[in-house]
Parts: structure tokens; sequence; C-alpha cells
């Protein structure tokens, strides 16, 4: 936990102790080849995590300077939920810079406007929290009611359907009575069913009210509301929200050993998820919040009133880069060039030479090292690698639209122009896929960054995977090799666990 701003100086204390330059002496080693592959290994990846159990991972949020650079992100995507935004803050002197990198989907004018309410508050004469943070709060609400409320109608969007979710959530609950027999404690519920319903001992029936109400929003809720009402609408739903994710039921969700192993996998599972839905939804407040307590004093701190040229700057990093490429082979004829033979021997991370146009020599000795124990006899494999699963992966002559994601255009942005980033934290807004994760670890390695506060800081991913992935143009030969090394073991892996569960 950060909470207290460091100062100045502190957050220029990292130095690039390798010039990217160095590193890319000769001109991009990966080519049109490689990147192909890639696509072609990401696609099978993400084709059988649709069949796989999502990977239990930690529930905790608790970094303020990443919660207030993932809320900044937020801000600036007001209805958008495919496109992705990433930030980071770099202070000289008297100015501090945000430098944001966006796809084109999202308007400048986004930036412009928050830009504008954080200048407002910094030249008011308002330094308490209590009042800025409804200020902020307030923007976020205007700003992005068509993202607020997708995510509230997301909370209990499962196969399902909300019934079933409600039903689901309160036998979990009444399984957590057995464990905790006094029931929901947390102040919150507490203070609730004293104020309304006159008894604290009804905080449970309060919880499960709170929870149902917000499982049942629609899409259509706020049609017809004006500013001020929908504003109301969204706080109550937001207190919902943070009133669960505080009470003790989640914490024995999140905390409680015990109790989640007397728990089945699916609902773990299907708690997890709320948690994260719950999460997404509080998000807007809880970031505000932060925002006012924390990054405010510490922007003050650096421009004081945005007088005698002192100010917030933002900086735009140049479009993403993008590319096109299209699916040669059918999955039947290139899946079984990615997987290692019964012999032992090692796929190669090129395309199968008869389908190559070009000269393949630099790209056919970037093999990968195999970690699986399965061969092509297997026949669990076999018969996942004949299924509609596999068959279906993607459709040969197709096109695939990929892009560079944000967060690393980001980074390299940064990095070409020497801009060191303020506690090396990158903002996102939304979690940063597994390839992101895997590429900066790379990076970070590649340029002699090995301790962990010198690595680039973020919160924690998904382990999902998209095929929509490109790698960056000033992307080391080291980092490149390096991804492909990991992708490669993934495959591998998932491969393996998924014919075990599926078809052993
Ligand atoms: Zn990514």
């Amino acid at each position: 936990m950060l909470c207290e701003p460091r100062p100045v100086e502190e957050t220029f204390s990292i130095p690039l102790p390798t010039p990217l330059s160095t590193l890319m002496a000769e001109p991009p080693p990966w080519c049109q080849d490689i990147q192909l592959d890639l696509m072609y290994r990401l696609r099978f990846i993400e084709q059988l995590q649709t069949v796989s159990p999502p990977q239990a991972c930690d529930n905790e949020s608790d970094d303020c300077i990443l919660d207030i650079l993932n809320w900044i992100a937020l801000c600036f995507m007001p209805d958008e939920t495919r496109s992705g935004v990433s930030v980071a803050f770099a202070s000289q002197a008297n100015r501090i810079t945000l430098h944001v990198s966006k796809d084109r989907r999202v308007g400048d004018e986004n930036v412009k406007d928050f830009l504008t309410t954080v200048r407002a508050i910094l030249a008011g004469d308002i330094t308490d929290p209590g009042v800025t943070a409804p200020v902020l709060f307030r923007m976020v609400v205007d700003r992005c009611p068509g993202s607020i409320m997708r995510k509230i109608t997301s909370v209990a969007d499962t196969d399902e359907g909300a019934g079933q979710t409600i039903y689901r959530f309160n036998s979990i609950f009444a399984t957590w009575l057995a464990y905790r027999p006094e029931g929901e404690t947390s102040l919150g519920f507490i203070s609730m069913a004293t104020k309304y319903g006159g008894d604290a001992k009804k905080a449970n029936e309060y919880l499960l009210e709170s929870f149902s109400t917000l499982a049942t929003q629609t899409p259509d809720q706020m049609d017809g509301m004006g500013a001020k009402e929908r504003f109301t609408y969204i706080s109550s739903v937001m207190t919902a929200s943070s009133l669960l994710l505080a009470s003790t039921f989640f914490a024995d969700i999140t905390h409680s050993h015990s109790f989640r192993l007397a728990l089945k996998l699916q609902d773990r599972q299907f708690m997890h998820q709320i948690w994260r839905r719950l999460s997404d939804v509080s998000a807007y407040k809880h970031g505000a919040l932060q925002f006012a307590y924390v990054a405010l004093p510490y922007i003050r701190s650096i421009v004081g009133d945005l007088s005698a040229g002192q100010d917030v700057h933002v900086e735009l990093v140049p479009g993403l880069d993008e590319g096109t490429y299209r699916w040669g082979r059918t999955p039947a004829e290139q899946i079984q060039h990615m997987l290692p033979k019964e012999d032992g021997a090692t796929p190669s991370c090129s395309r199968p030479p008869e389908d190559s146009e070009l000269d393949s020599d630099s790209e056919g000795s970037r093999t990968a090292p195999s970690t699986a124990t399965f061969g092509m006899g297997n026949t669990a494999c076999d018969e996942l690698l004949n299924s509609e699963l596999a068959l279906e992966a993607w459709v040969a002559g197709a096109d695939a639209k990929v892009s560079v994601h944000p967060e690393l255009q980001l980074v390299h942005h940064m990095l070409e122009h020497g801009v060191n980033a303020a506690y090396k934290a990158i903002g996102t807004s939304k979690p940063m896929c597994w390839t992101c994760s895997v590429y900066l670890e790379h990076l970070s390695l590649a340029m002699g960054e090995e301790r962990d506060d010198e690595q680039w800081w973020h919160a924690k991913g998904t382990e999902r995977v998209t095929h929509r992935w490109m790698m960056p143009k000033d992307a080391p030969d080291v980092v490149v090799h390096g991804v492909l090394e990991d992708v490669q073991s993934k495959m591998e892996k998932l491969v393996d666990d998924v014919a075990f569960d599926c078809y052993f």
C-alpha cells in the first residue's frame, strides 16, 4: 500500500539502465512471419480459453496510485467498451504531464474535458478533499453514464439470467450463515438495517436485498432521467456496490481460507466474478475519492495554484500502430505445426515451409522449448485437436486486424522520449491482457531492471489472451524471442489442460 505521495525528486530517481536504442541497433528483427506465428498461437490459446476454467487470481486492489491512474483512464471512456486507454504521470520542476495512449475510437475531447475540470479545481480556493471528491465524482458520472450503466447491468449478466444469479447468490449466503452464524456485521449494513429497518439484526436481509436490486437493473433504467436524477440513481448504485464489497460476507469470500474451501469451485468462481463486477462499478466513485484525497494534494505540491508557469499538461501518444493479417492456413493444417511432435521434436515458430513465400531462415531458427509432456499421439490431445473447438478457431482466407495495445505504445513512447513515469506506474481502463504483462516483464529484463521496484507497475491483469495483439515495432529482439517462448509454453500447457479436462 502506497498512499503517501513521494517527494518530487524521488519520482525521478529511476534511471533507464540500458538505453533502448542500444537494444535496437538493428532494424526490427521480427517481421510479418513472426507476427503471423504469434497471431495463430494467440488465437488458438484464446479459443482454448473459452473452455478452460478461469484462473483464480488475487482479488485485492490495494494500491491507491494505480486506483487513481485506472480511474483517470476510465474518465476518458464515456461509451466505448472495446477500446482501451493507458495513462502515466511524469513530473518535472513545476509541471506535471499526464501521458495518454488511446485508440482512435476515444475522442481527444474526453481528455480535454478532464483537464479542464482538474485545472478549474486547482485554480480555485477549495482544497478540502471532502468538497472536491463529489465534484470529481459528479464529473465522471456526467461524462460516462453509458459505460457506468453497462457495468451496472453486467453485474448479474450470466448465462443463467438474473433470477438464477440471485438464487445462487442467496444459496451461497445461506452456506456462509452456517459457517458464520452471527451473519453480516459490517458497519455499512448494520447502520442501514438500524436506520431503515429499526433493527441491526436485519443486516442480512439488507445485504441480500441490495444484491438483488443491483442484479435486476436493466439498460433502460436511466431512460428519461435528467442529469440530477441520473446522478442520484448512479450514486445509490455505487453505494450499494461499495457496501457489498465492504461486507463481512465478501471479506470471508476473499479472505477466509476455510470458508472458501467449503464452497464448490464453480461457486467460488461465481462469487469471484461478482466481486470483480461490483469492483468495476464502484471504481468510478472509489477512484474519484482517491484522486481528491491523494492525487490532488500531490499535484498541488508540484504545480501550486497554476500561477507562474506551473501547470498540468496532457500529452497524447500518437495513434496506435495497427496491421491486418490473413489467416493463410486452416487450423487443421496449422495447429499440428505449432505443437511438439510425438518424438519430442520441438515445433518451429514460423509458418510451415511449404506455405512460406518469404525466406524464413532467420525465423525458422526461432524455436521455442517444449515443456509439455504430451505428444501428438496422445489420444485425449488428438481428440481435442480434431474437435470443432480446434478446427473452427479461425477461417483460412479471412483477415484479422491487430494493433499494439495502448499500454505498450505508452511505455515505448515514454522510453523513446526519455520520460520517467512517476512511480513507474501505468493506469489502464481495463485489466491488462496476459500478453502485454508478459511483454512488459521481458522488456524490464532486457533493460536490466530485475528488481521488483524497477519494473513497470500496473494493476494485476487478466490471464486472458486476444489474438488482436501486435508486437510493438520497437520491440528489442530478446523481448520478441521471450514473448514467443512464453506464448508457445502457454499454448502447450493449455492444450494439455483442456485435453485432460474435456477428453480424458
Ligand atoms: Zn494487452
